[in-house]
Protein backbone atom coordinates (compact mmCIF):
# COMPACT_ATOMS: atom_id res chain seq x y z
CA UNK A 1 0.00 0.00 0.00
CA UNK A 2 2.24 2.87 -1.35
CA UNK A 3 -0.14 5.37 -2.07
CA UNK A 4 0.19 8.68 -0.18
CA UNK A 5 -3.17 8.88 1.88
CA UNK A 6 -2.98 13.10 1.21
CA UNK A 7 -5.30 15.19 3.62
CA UNK A 8 -8.90 14.44 5.50
CA UNK A 9 -11.95 15.18 3.66
CA UNK A 10 -13.47 18.23 3.90
CA UNK A 11 -17.10 16.88 4.23
CA UNK A 12 -17.17 13.65 6.11
CA UNK A 13 -19.79 11.73 7.30
CA UNK A 14 -21.03 12.46 11.02
CA UNK A 15 -21.05 9.24 13.75
CA UNK A 16 -23.39 8.96 16.22
CA UNK A 17 -20.91 10.85 18.56
CA UNK A 18 -20.40 13.68 16.25
CA UNK A 19 -24.85 13.89 15.88
CA UNK A 20 -24.76 14.79 19.34
CA UNK A 21 -21.69 17.65 19.50
CA UNK A 22 -24.09 20.18 16.86
CA UNK A 23 -24.16 22.89 19.73
CA UNK A 24 -20.59 22.28 20.85
CA UNK A 25 -18.35 25.25 21.52
CA UNK A 26 -15.87 23.59 19.92
CA UNK A 27 -17.45 23.44 16.85
CA UNK A 28 -14.79 25.75 13.74
CA UNK A 29 -13.20 26.64 17.13
CA UNK A 30 -10.30 28.21 17.12
CA UNK A 31 -8.04 29.83 20.33
CA UNK A 32 -6.62 32.22 18.76
CA UNK A 33 -7.73 34.90 15.40
CA UNK A 34 -4.43 34.39 13.50
CA UNK A 35 -2.16 31.57 14.20
CA UNK A 36 1.02 32.11 16.61
CA UNK A 37 4.32 32.88 14.39
CA UNK A 38 6.40 30.53 17.22
CA UNK A 39 5.53 27.90 19.50
CA UNK A 40 7.11 25.09 21.36
CA UNK A 41 5.70 22.81 20.25
CA UNK A 42 3.50 21.77 17.54
CA UNK A 43 0.87 19.28 17.20
CA UNK A 44 -0.45 18.27 14.28
CA UNK A 45 -3.88 16.41 14.47
CA UNK A 46 -6.23 16.66 17.27
CA UNK A 47 -7.43 13.00 17.86
CA UNK A 48 -6.56 11.22 21.29
CA UNK A 49 -3.09 11.16 20.29
CA UNK A 50 -2.75 15.17 19.56
CA UNK A 51 -5.38 15.83 22.36
CA UNK A 52 -2.93 13.51 25.02
CA UNK A 53 -0.18 14.59 23.69
CA UNK A 54 -1.17 18.52 24.78
CA UNK A 55 -2.85 17.64 27.79
CA UNK A 56 -0.07 15.43 29.75
CA UNK A 57 2.83 18.26 28.01
CA UNK A 58 0.75 20.65 29.74
CA UNK A 59 -0.02 19.19 33.37
CA UNK A 60 3.04 16.58 34.14
CA UNK A 61 6.49 16.98 34.75
CA UNK A 62 8.44 19.70 36.86
CA UNK A 63 6.33 23.32 35.85
CA UNK A 64 10.11 24.56 34.60
CA UNK A 65 10.64 22.06 32.19
CA UNK A 66 6.81 22.09 30.96
CA UNK A 67 6.60 23.97 27.10
CA UNK A 68 5.65 27.75 26.94
CA UNK A 69 3.19 27.61 24.14
CA UNK A 70 1.66 24.90 22.38
CA UNK A 71 -0.10 25.14 18.82
CA UNK A 72 -2.87 22.33 18.13
CA UNK A 73 -3.14 22.31 14.37
CA UNK A 74 -6.46 19.94 13.08
CA UNK A 75 -7.32 20.10 9.52
CA UNK A 76 -11.02 19.49 10.64
CA UNK A 77 -13.32 20.04 13.70
CA UNK A 78 -11.41 19.02 16.61
CA UNK A 79 -11.18 15.67 17.19
CA UNK A 80 -13.19 14.70 13.70
CA UNK A 81 -10.91 11.47 12.53
CA UNK A 82 -11.35 8.01 14.02
CA UNK A 83 -11.77 9.51 17.44
CA UNK A 84 -15.06 10.63 16.83
CA UNK A 85 -15.95 8.16 14.87
CA UNK A 86 -15.13 4.64 16.66
CA UNK A 87 -17.18 2.21 18.87
CA UNK A 88 -16.83 4.12 22.09
CA UNK A 89 -14.79 0.88 23.56
CA UNK A 90 -12.14 1.67 25.60
CA UNK A 91 -11.01 -2.11 26.26
CA UNK A 92 -7.88 -3.91 27.59
CA UNK A 93 -7.86 -7.01 24.94
CA UNK A 94 -7.21 -9.16 28.02
CA UNK A 95 -7.88 -12.45 25.88
CA UNK A 96 -8.32 -11.85 21.87
CA UNK A 97 -4.72 -10.75 21.94
CA UNK A 98 -3.08 -12.41 24.26
CA UNK A 99 -1.99 -15.30 22.38
CA UNK A 100 -0.68 -13.18 19.40
CA UNK A 101 1.55 -10.62 21.65
CA UNK A 102 3.02 -14.06 23.44
CA UNK A 103 3.57 -15.54 20.02
CA UNK A 104 5.68 -12.72 19.28
CA UNK A 105 6.99 -10.98 22.76
CA UNK A 106 6.91 -13.85 25.02
CA UNK A 107 4.77 -14.35 28.19
CA UNK A 108 6.11 -11.97 30.07
CA UNK A 109 6.19 -9.24 27.78
CA UNK A 110 2.46 -9.67 26.86
CA UNK A 111 1.47 -9.82 30.50
CA UNK A 112 3.20 -5.88 30.86
CA UNK A 113 1.11 -5.09 27.24
CA UNK A 114 -2.29 -6.73 28.72
CA UNK A 115 -1.54 -4.87 32.28
CA UNK A 116 -0.60 -1.39 30.40
CA UNK A 117 -3.74 -1.56 28.91
CA UNK A 118 -5.75 -1.77 31.73
CA UNK A 119 -3.47 1.30 33.39
CA UNK A 120 -4.65 3.12 30.50
CA UNK A 121 -8.36 2.56 31.18
CA UNK A 122 -8.17 3.32 34.79
CA UNK A 123 -5.96 6.34 34.17
CA UNK A 124 -8.64 7.40 31.52
CA UNK A 125 -11.32 7.22 34.48
CA UNK A 126 -9.14 8.80 36.51
CA UNK A 127 -8.37 11.94 34.67
CA UNK A 128 -11.86 12.19 33.12
CA UNK A 129 -13.31 12.29 37.08
CA UNK A 130 -9.90 15.04 37.98
CA UNK A 131 -10.71 17.33 35.37
CA UNK A 132 -14.70 16.77 35.89
CA UNK A 133 -15.16 16.07 31.93
CA UNK A 134 -18.98 15.60 31.15
CA UNK A 135 -18.92 12.66 29.01
CA UNK A 136 -20.41 9.06 28.99
CA UNK A 137 -17.99 7.15 30.62
CA UNK A 138 -19.22 4.38 32.16
CA UNK A 139 -17.25 0.31 32.96
CA UNK A 140 -19.04 -2.16 31.05
CA UNK A 141 -19.48 -5.45 29.51
CA UNK A 142 -18.18 -4.88 25.50
CA UNK A 143 -18.13 -7.65 23.24
CA UNK A 144 -15.64 -8.21 20.52
CA UNK A 145 -16.21 -10.84 18.35
CA UNK A 146 -12.86 -11.65 17.06
CA UNK A 147 -10.61 -10.97 17.77
CA UNK A 148 14.56 21.71 10.71
CA UNK A 149 14.73 25.48 10.42
CA UNK A 150 16.37 27.64 12.62
CA UNK A 151 14.77 26.68 16.01
CA UNK A 152 13.67 23.58 14.58
CA UNK A 153 10.95 22.90 12.59
CA UNK A 154 8.69 25.45 10.06
CA UNK A 155 5.41 24.47 9.98
CA UNK A 156 3.38 25.24 7.35
CA UNK A 157 -0.69 25.72 7.07
CA UNK A 158 -2.75 27.50 4.85
CA UNK A 159 -2.99 30.17 7.70
CA UNK A 160 0.82 30.65 8.11
CA UNK A 161 3.93 29.81 9.45
CA UNK A 162 4.61 27.77 12.72
CA UNK A 163 8.30 27.71 13.91
CA UNK A 164 8.62 25.24 16.54
CA UNK A 165 11.19 23.79 18.60
CA UNK A 166 9.29 20.25 18.63
CA UNK A 167 6.59 18.84 16.50
CA UNK A 168 4.58 16.20 17.04
CA UNK A 169 2.66 14.32 14.07
CA UNK A 170 -0.69 13.04 15.91
CA UNK A 171 -2.10 12.19 12.04
CA UNK A 172 -2.75 8.55 12.62
CA UNK A 173 -3.87 6.97 8.76
CA UNK A 174 -3.27 10.61 7.43
CA UNK A 175 0.55 10.34 9.03
CA UNK A 176 2.47 9.22 5.44
CA UNK A 177 1.31 12.16 4.00
CA UNK A 178 3.87 14.40 5.97
CA UNK A 179 6.24 11.92 7.07
CA UNK A 180 6.55 9.21 3.24
CA UNK A 181 8.93 7.02 5.08
CA UNK A 182 5.73 5.50 6.50
CA UNK A 183 3.97 4.70 3.33
CA UNK A 184 3.51 1.21 3.28
CA UNK A 185 3.81 0.97 7.06
CA UNK A 186 0.64 3.07 8.38
CA UNK A 187 -2.09 3.35 5.89
CA UNK A 188 -5.69 3.79 5.97
CA UNK A 189 -8.03 0.95 6.31
CA UNK A 190 -11.97 2.16 6.47
CA UNK A 191 -13.89 1.54 9.70
CA UNK A 192 -17.63 1.51 9.68
CA UNK A 193 -19.87 1.61 12.68
CA UNK A 194 -23.80 2.05 13.47
CA UNK A 195 -26.21 2.73 15.66
CA UNK A 196 -28.91 0.59 16.43
CA UNK A 197 -32.32 1.21 18.46
CA UNK A 198 -32.67 -2.36 19.93
CA UNK A 199 -36.08 -4.13 19.77
CA UNK A 200 -38.05 -5.18 23.03
CA UNK A 201 -36.36 -8.36 23.38
CA UNK A 202 -33.18 -6.67 23.97
CA UNK A 203 -34.59 -3.32 25.79
CA UNK A 204 -34.48 -3.15 29.56
CA UNK A 205 -34.30 -6.29 31.68
CA UNK A 206 -33.46 -8.00 28.35
CA UNK A 207 -30.66 -6.44 27.54
CA UNK A 208 -27.64 -8.22 25.57
CA UNK A 209 -26.01 -10.11 27.85
CA UNK A 210 -22.57 -11.59 27.82
CA UNK A 211 -24.77 -15.39 27.44
CA UNK A 212 -26.39 -13.91 24.55
CA UNK A 213 -23.10 -12.66 22.72
CA UNK A 214 -21.05 -15.51 23.63
CA UNK A 215 -23.44 -17.47 21.43
CA UNK A 216 -23.48 -14.66 18.53
CA UNK A 217 -19.46 -15.49 18.83
CA UNK A 218 -20.23 -19.36 18.53
CA UNK A 219 -23.02 -19.01 15.17
CA UNK A 220 -20.75 -16.29 13.35
CA UNK A 221 -17.95 -19.13 13.89
CA UNK A 222 -19.62 -21.13 12.30
CA UNK A 223 -20.56 -18.60 9.44
CA UNK A 224 -17.31 -18.30 8.82
CA UNK A 225 -16.57 -21.75 9.06
CA UNK A 226 -19.75 -22.39 6.90
CA UNK A 227 -18.21 -20.17 4.43
CA UNK A 228 -14.98 -21.13 4.52
CA UNK A 229 -13.81 -17.78 5.52
CA UNK A 230 -10.71 -17.70 7.35
CA UNK A 231 -11.69 -16.94 11.03
CA UNK A 232 -10.86 -14.69 12.58
CA UNK A 233 -10.29 -10.94 11.96
CA UNK A 234 -12.79 -11.33 8.69
CA UNK A 235 -16.20 -9.39 10.58
CA UNK A 236 -14.31 -8.39 12.87
CA UNK A 237 -17.73 -7.40 15.11
CA UNK A 238 -18.00 -5.67 18.62
CA UNK A 239 -20.51 -4.18 20.31
CA UNK A 240 -21.70 -2.55 23.83
CA UNK A 241 -24.88 -1.23 24.43
CA UNK A 242 -25.00 2.43 26.27
CA UNK A 243 -26.96 2.80 29.54
CA UNK A 244 -30.14 3.99 27.27
CA UNK A 245 -30.58 0.76 25.73
CA UNK A 246 -28.70 1.93 22.48
CA UNK A 247 -26.42 -0.35 20.24
CA UNK A 248 -22.94 0.47 18.61
CA UNK A 249 -22.17 -2.31 16.72
CA UNK A 250 -19.61 -2.48 14.25
CA UNK A 251 -17.56 -4.26 12.06
CA UNK A 252 -18.32 -6.41 8.82
CA UNK A 253 -15.35 -5.99 7.21
CA UNK A 254 -15.22 -8.92 5.41
CA UNK A 255 -19.04 -8.30 3.94
CA UNK A 256 -17.05 -6.35 1.32
CA UNK A 257 -14.21 -6.71 -0.88
CA UNK A 258 -10.77 -5.39 0.84
CA UNK A 259 -10.21 -3.36 -1.69
CA UNK A 260 -12.64 -0.99 -0.75
CA UNK A 261 -11.11 -0.72 2.52
CA UNK A 262 -7.29 -0.22 2.64
CA UNK A 263 -6.38 3.03 1.38
CA UNK A 264 -9.57 4.68 1.07
CA UNK A 265 -9.84 7.71 2.97
CA UNK A 266 -13.39 8.36 1.56
CA UNK A 267 -15.12 8.91 4.81
CA UNK A 268 -18.16 11.37 3.76
CA UNK A 269 -20.08 8.52 3.42
CA UNK A 270 -21.10 4.61 4.87
CA UNK A 271 -20.60 1.56 2.57
CA UNK A 272 -24.75 0.89 1.82
CA UNK A 273 -23.39 -2.61 1.51
CA UNK A 274 -21.84 -3.31 4.29
CA UNK A 275 -24.39 -0.86 6.19
CA UNK A 276 -27.06 -3.93 5.05
CA UNK A 277 -24.53 -6.50 6.39
CA UNK A 278 -24.62 -4.35 9.53
CA UNK A 279 -28.43 -4.04 9.59
CA UNK A 280 -28.78 -8.36 9.31
CA UNK A 281 -26.35 -9.42 11.50
CA UNK A 282 -28.01 -8.77 14.97
CA UNK A 283 -31.21 -10.36 13.96
CA UNK A 284 -29.29 -12.94 12.73
CA UNK A 285 -27.30 -13.82 15.52
CA UNK A 286 -29.56 -12.79 18.50
CA UNK A 287 -32.41 -15.44 19.40
CA UNK A 288 -35.39 -13.66 19.51
CA UNK A 289 -34.25 -10.41 17.45
CA UNK A 290 -37.34 -10.38 15.16
CA UNK A 291 -35.97 -10.36 11.50
CA UNK A 292 -38.76 -8.63 10.17
CA UNK A 293 -41.82 -6.68 11.62
CA UNK A 294 -39.69 -4.24 13.35
CA UNK A 295 -41.79 -1.01 15.01
CA UNK A 296 -41.36 2.06 13.13
CA UNK A 297 -37.99 3.80 15.12
CA UNK A 298 -36.11 0.57 15.90
CA UNK A 299 -33.24 -1.11 14.74
CA UNK A 300 -30.76 0.37 12.35
CA UNK A 301 -30.67 3.91 12.77
CA UNK A 302 -27.49 5.65 11.85
CA UNK A 303 -24.49 3.83 9.89
CA UNK A 304 -21.41 6.14 9.64
CA UNK A 305 -17.64 5.47 8.69
CA UNK A 306 -14.11 6.62 9.80
CA UNK A 307 -10.37 5.94 9.35
CA UNK A 308 -8.27 3.62 11.20
CA UNK A 309 -4.83 3.36 10.53
CA UNK A 310 -3.60 0.64 9.63
CA UNK A 311 -0.42 -0.95 11.20
CA UNK A 312 1.44 -3.94 11.13
CA UNK A 313 1.00 -4.02 15.22
CA UNK A 314 1.78 -1.46 17.69
CA UNK A 315 1.40 2.14 16.74
CA UNK A 316 4.61 4.34 16.59
CA UNK A 317 5.39 6.62 19.24
CA UNK A 318 8.93 8.57 19.89
CA UNK A 319 11.22 10.43 18.32
CA UNK A 320 11.72 10.16 14.49
CA UNK A 321 15.24 9.20 13.06
CA UNK A 322 17.17 11.74 12.09
CA UNK A 323 14.97 14.29 12.59
CA UNK A 324 15.83 15.55 16.20
CA UNK A 325 12.81 17.78 17.52
CA UNK A 326 10.61 15.66 15.39
CA UNK A 327 8.14 12.91 17.36
CA UNK A 328 5.37 10.65 15.97
CA UNK A 329 2.00 9.78 18.24
CA UNK A 330 0.21 7.80 15.41
CA UNK A 331 -0.78 4.11 13.74
CA UNK A 332 -3.41 3.57 16.86
CA UNK A 333 -5.24 0.76 14.82
CA UNK A 334 -8.75 -0.53 15.61
CA UNK A 335 -8.37 -0.92 18.64
CA UNK A 336 -6.66 2.27 19.64
CA UNK A 337 -8.24 3.65 22.28
CA UNK A 338 -6.59 1.12 25.32
CA UNK A 339 -3.18 1.83 23.63
CA UNK A 340 -0.81 3.22 26.62
CA UNK A 341 0.87 5.40 23.83
CA UNK A 342 -1.28 8.01 24.02
CA UNK A 343 -0.22 9.03 27.57
CA UNK A 344 3.53 8.23 26.87
CA UNK A 345 3.81 11.70 25.04
CA UNK A 346 5.90 13.52 27.22
CA UNK A 347 8.80 15.06 25.13
CA UNK A 348 11.91 14.79 26.45
C1 LIG B 1 -15.23 2.91 12.69
C2 LIG B 1 -14.17 2.84 13.77
C3 LIG B 1 -14.42 2.11 14.93
C4 LIG B 1 -13.44 2.03 15.94
N1 LIG B 1 -13.76 1.40 17.13
C5 LIG B 1 -12.87 1.41 18.15
C6 LIG B 1 -13.23 0.88 19.42
O1 LIG B 1 -14.37 0.50 19.68
N2 LIG B 1 -12.26 0.85 20.38
C7 LIG B 1 -11.01 1.34 20.17
O2 LIG B 1 -10.17 1.26 21.08
N3 LIG B 1 -10.68 1.91 19.01
C8 LIG B 1 -11.57 1.98 17.99
N4 LIG B 1 -11.24 2.59 16.81
C9 LIG B 1 -9.90 3.15 16.67
C10 LIG B 1 -9.68 4.45 17.46
O3 LIG B 1 -10.75 5.33 17.18
C11 LIG B 1 -8.33 5.04 17.02
O4 LIG B 1 -7.30 4.15 17.33
C12 LIG B 1 -8.03 6.37 17.73
O5 LIG B 1 -9.13 7.25 17.71
C13 LIG B 1 -6.85 7.03 17.03
O6 LIG B 1 -6.68 8.33 17.56
P1 LIG B 1 -5.64 9.30 16.87
O7 LIG B 1 -5.66 10.57 17.63
O8 LIG B 1 -4.33 8.60 16.72
O9 LIG B 1 -6.22 9.49 15.40
P2 LIG B 1 -7.45 10.40 14.90
O10 LIG B 1 -8.54 10.47 15.91
O11 LIG B 1 -7.79 9.93 13.53
O12 LIG B 1 -6.82 11.85 14.84
C14 LIG B 1 -5.96 12.27 13.81
C15 LIG B 1 -6.32 13.71 13.49
O13 LIG B 1 -5.31 14.26 12.65
C16 LIG B 1 -5.94 15.12 11.71
N5 LIG B 1 -5.01 15.25 10.60
C17 LIG B 1 -4.53 14.28 9.79
N6 LIG B 1 -3.66 14.80 8.89
C18 LIG B 1 -3.59 16.14 9.18
C19 LIG B 1 -2.85 17.22 8.61
N7 LIG B 1 -1.99 17.04 7.59
N8 LIG B 1 -3.01 18.47 9.14
C20 LIG B 1 -3.87 18.67 10.19
N9 LIG B 1 -4.59 17.68 10.76
C21 LIG B 1 -4.44 16.43 10.27
C22 LIG B 1 -7.25 14.40 11.36
O14 LIG B 1 -8.22 15.29 10.84
C23 LIG B 1 -7.65 13.83 12.73
O15 LIG B 1 -8.52 14.70 13.45
C24 LIG B 1 -12.18 2.68 15.78
C25 LIG B 1 -11.93 3.42 14.62
C26 LIG B 1 -12.91 3.52 13.62
C27 LIG B 1 -12.62 4.34 12.38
Amino acid sequence: MNVTPGYPRRNPCLSFWLQHTRNSLLQEHRTTETLPGKADVTIIGSGLSGAATAYFLLTTGPEDKRPKSVVLLEAREACDGATARNGGHCRPDCYRDYRHYKANFGQEQAFKIIQNEMDTLNLTEEIIAKEGIDCDFWRAFTYGVVSGAGIGWCVETDRGVVETEKVVYATSAFTATLLPEFLGHIYPFKGQCSAVVPPKAYAGKGDVSADAYSDYHRRDMQAYGDNKLKAPAIMADYLIQRPDGIIIFGGQRGSVPVERLLGNTDDTHADPERTAALREALPRHFEGWPKEDLAEGEGLAHAWTGECPHVSCFPYVGELQDKPGAFICAGHHGHGTRFPSFFCAALE
